[in-house]
């Protein structure tokens, strides 16, 4: 995941990067020439993900690749190391996903510590509120 500043959106008091950014106008390749199979070749989208795989014996790996920006989809057999660099980005995105839930659900919690603390500060719950 990329955290560019100004990459982020903010939701609450958190600043939570972007999970769903499109880089318009970025090839499908790399400097190399070579495809980097998490970004879409119509759109540019870097969310291209596989719908299914199977192994094609002695060929690599059949993989029905899908971009949710622009619903581009292909059947194709793709050789490991392509593979490979599609699940390290997958694996990526992933444990960005959950850092954000992470802070996301931190940031949570925080609200409700403050909201719960005012509310002692000015009486507004007492003993009676819970059950014993
Ligand atoms: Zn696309």
């Amino acid at each position: 995941m990329n955290d560019e500043p100004g990459d982020e959106e903010v939701s609450g008091k958190t600043a939570l990067p972007s999970a769903h950014r499109s880089d318009r106008g970025r090839p499908a390749e790399n400097r190399e020439g070579q495809r980097q199979l998490h970004l879409c070749p119509k759109c540019a989208c870097d969310l291209v993900h596989p719908i299914s795989y199977g192994e094609a014996p002695g060929r690599g790996w059949e993989l029905e690749l899908r971009c949710p920006n622009c619903f581009w989809s292909e059947v194709a057999v793709y050789d490991r190391a392509l593979v490979d660099a599609l699940e390290d980005q997958l694996d990526a995105a992933l444990a960005g996903m959950l850092d954000d839930l992470q802070r996301l659900a931190q940031a949570n919690m925080s609200e409700e510590i403050e909201r719960f603390a005012r509310a002692l500060h000015c009486d507004a719950i007492l003993p009676e509120d819970f059950d014993f």
